[in-house]
Formats: C-alpha cells, sequence, structure tokens
C-alpha cells in the first residue's frame, strides 16, 4: 500500500469578493494505491491552516501503521488510530487526519467491489439530495443581496449568511426587503454569544423566518447554555461541525438542537459518520452536513454518496464559492436546489492528479476569525 499526501492551495473563488479569501485555501487530499486500486480522501484543515499538524500525524503515525497492519477493514483502522493516538486527544487534529485515511479505505472499497459507495452502506434511495447555498462573509449588504438573488436564480431554495453578529441582522433584514420570504435563510453565527446575548439575538432574528441559527454559543461545549437557548428559542438550532466523538455527540442531540452538522473530514471519516447518522435518527434530529468556504467537492462527493443511502440527511451545505475546474472530473450536477449523487464505483468523481501539481500549498499566516474578533485583530496589526 502506497499512500500519498497532497498538501494543496486550491484558489477560492468568489464573485463579488469574500472577506473570507485570506483565510482559507488550504486543502489536504491523500491518495492511496493498494494494488491497482486508489482511493482518494481528505482531511479538513482548520485551526487557521495548521497543515502541518495534520500531515505530520500522517507522516508519523498513519502511513508507517497502514504499511505495517494492512488488511484492516476503514471502520477498524479508525477505531484503531483513536486509540492508539489516545494521549493526544480524540478529537481536532486528531480525528481530522484520521478521516481522509480512513475515506480513501473506503473508496477503495467500494471500487473493489465494483459499486458506488452509496450502493456499498445499503443502496441508492435518491439519486439526488437537497443542498442549500452557503455564503462566504461578504463585505457589503449590496453584495449579499445580488448573491441571493443570483442564487434563487440558480434554483437555490435556500441561502445560509456568515456575517458577524455586529451586523448580520441587518443582513437579514435587507435580504428579507430585497429578496422576500421565498428564499429559505439561515445564519451561521460561528459560536460569538453567552446565553444571555444569544437569546438577545434570537429575539431580534425571529420576526424573519429563520431557517436556522448555527452555533450561536460560545465555547461550542457549553451544552448547558445551549440546551437553555434551545428551551427559549422559536428559532431553530444547529450546531455539530466541532463536535468530533460519539459522546460528544450525544451529549449535542440531547441539548434540543434542531439540525446536527457532521463534517466528514473532521470526525474521522465515514465509520464515524454513519454512526452520528444512527444516533440522530434516534433522537430524531435532522442530519445536515457541513462544508466550509473554499469548497471541495472530494468532502462533498462522500455527502453526497451517503446520502444517497440514508434518509437522515436532510441538507447538505454547498458553498458557492468556485473552484478550478481543470481538477475534478465527474462533478455533482447542481440544478433546483438538489446535487446529483456522482456516478461511477467508489465516490463516483474523478481527482486529475497532474492538475494538482498546479495548486501547490501556499504557506502564510490565515488567521480564521469567525465573530466580530476581526475587527480587533485589525486594530492591533501592525502591519
Ligand atoms: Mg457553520
Amino acid at each position: 500500500m502506497h499512500i500519498h499526501i497532497f498538501k494543496l492551495s486550491i484558489p477560492f473563488i468568489t464573485d463579488p469578493p469574500s472577506d473570507f479569501l485570506d483565510q482559507w485555501s488550504v486543502q489536504l487530499y491523500v491518495k492511496i494505491e493498494a494494488n491497482d486500486t486508489v482511493g482518494w480522501g481528505e482531511t479538513g484543515v482548520f485551526g487557521s491552516g495548521i497543515i502541518g499538524a495534520y500531515s505530520s500525524i500522517l507522516e508519523d503515525l498513519v502511513i508507517p501503521f497502514l504499511e505495517r497492519f494492512r488488511g484492516e477493514s476503514p471502520a477498524e483502522t479508525e477505531t484503531v488510530l483513536e486509540k492508539v493516538m489516545l494521549t493526544a486527544g480524540n478529537c481536532g487534529v486528531v480525528t481530522g487526519a484520521i478521516s481522509s485515511i480512513e475515506m480513501g479505505l473506503w473508496d477503495i472499497k467500494a471500487k473493489r467491489l465494483g459499486t458506488s459507495l452509496g450502493d456499498l452502506l445499503g443502496g441508492k434511495i435518491r439519486e439526488r439530495v437537497p443542498i442549500y447555498a452557503s455564503f462566504p462573509r461578504y463585505r457589503s449588504q449590496k453584495d449579499i443581496v445580488s448573491t441571493a438573488l443570483k442564487a434563487r436564480e440558480r434554483g437555490f431554495r435556500m441561502i445560509k449568511l456568515h456575517q458577524p453578529p455586529s451586523t448580520a441582522l441587518d443582513a437579514l433584514k435587507e435580504v428579507r426587503e430585497k429578496v422576500g420570504y421565498d428564499l429559505k435563510v439561515a445564519l451561521d453565527m460561528n459560536a460569538p454569544f453567552d446565553l444571555h446575548s444569544a437569546k438577545k439575538f434570537v429575539d431580534g432574528a425571529s420576526k424573519y423566518e429563520v431557517e436556522w441559527i448555527e452555533e450561536p454559543i460560545w465555547p461550542t461545549d457549553d451544552y448547558n447554555s445551549l440546551e437553555k437557548l434551545c428551551e427559549y428559542s422559536s428559532v431553530p438550532i444547529a450546531a455539530g461541525e466541532n463536535e468530533y466523538t460519539i459522546n460528544g455527540f450525544k451529549r449535542l442531540l440531547g441539548t434540543g438542537i434542531s439540525y446536527v452538522q457532521p463534517d466528514i473530514a473532521k470526525i474521522g471519516g465515514v465509520s464515524k459518520f454513519l454512526r452520528i447518522l444512527d444516533l440522530a435518527s434516534s433522537y430524531s434530529v435532522k442530519v445536515a452536513p457541513h462544508d466550509r468556504p473554499d469548497s471541495s467537492p472530494l468532502s462533498l462527493a462522500y455527502a453526497l454518496q451517503i446520502s444517497s443511502a440514508r434518509s437522515e440527511i436532510s441538507t447538505i451545505e454547498y458553498t458557492i464559492s468556485d473552484f478550478p475546474h481543470d481538477l475534478f472530473r465527474n462533478l455533482p450536477e447542481v440544478f433546483n436546489g438538489y446535487a446529483t449523487v456522482p456516478k461511477g464505483n467508489g465516490i463516483g468523481i474523478e481527482i486529475i492528479e497532474d492538475a494538482l501539481k498546479k495548486y501547490s500549498y501556499i504557506q502564510k499566516l490565515r488567521l480564521l476569525a469567525f465573530s466580530d474578533l476581526e475587527n480587533r485583530l485589525k486594530e492591533k496589526e501592525q502591519i
């Protein structure tokens, strides 16, 4: 078995330009070659783009481990790797690094059986899956409104805004006044509030028919405050993109959230994702898988394949920012608020390996400050 790591900076293309542009464009892809079969997986690089932390786990432990203990199933691999990294923690960088390997092993498994991943996971119940248009952060209300209108023209039925707490409600009001109410709107807050501030925010948002408010509470594991907010809020609450463990998801699902949002490239891959679907079903909570602003068709292909076989997934985050189209073949088609499940063996999409060379990783400081923290950082910036 040979494993190749690709550290990438695939451009993040937005029109109008996004405030997120400088912080993203970091991808870590993994290619696994096992005899004649190739599987691809992705590690979601978060934490302001700390790619070396993830790649060193792959290079120092995961790749030597797989070379020595070949023949493990994807689920066993994920479990064993989590256990041998116990003292490094069971979330964040650790599970993110495992994700790409575990995903790639599933891709290989399906290809060897001559089937799609969706069919391997129980058989397709749908050929296309609802998606919603996830906006990056924009600089002006005008840009938000024009993008909302374009999204509606493209057939999207729902959008999600990523504006900071200081302007999110103004942006929402503007969208309702200029675009109307036939487009569902969710607000992603990226965890800025204590309970008191979150209640005030919910009060302000509730009159605008909000589909959900996402990650309102800081810190993200303050389950007590989240539970109190869910009891209080007339607007559905969503969370889960910063949850990693099965017990963490149980606690989160117990708070009363309406949507849970696991990220397959963060939590450890397909096997844990399937366990979270089972859990969400037992709590009757809808699943809306997370994706990030610098769109990656690789992670999306996994989410679509799993969604094709599992009805718990109600909608998938679909980033409207574009990416170079010389990197992939057989991408999902997007129309009327749906994405098609790529046909073919494994995950369906193909990665054009030669084209990846054009998008080698660019190292730079990428401080990802989602909330109004970015304004404070700008004030302190020396250059
Ligand atoms: Mg989010």
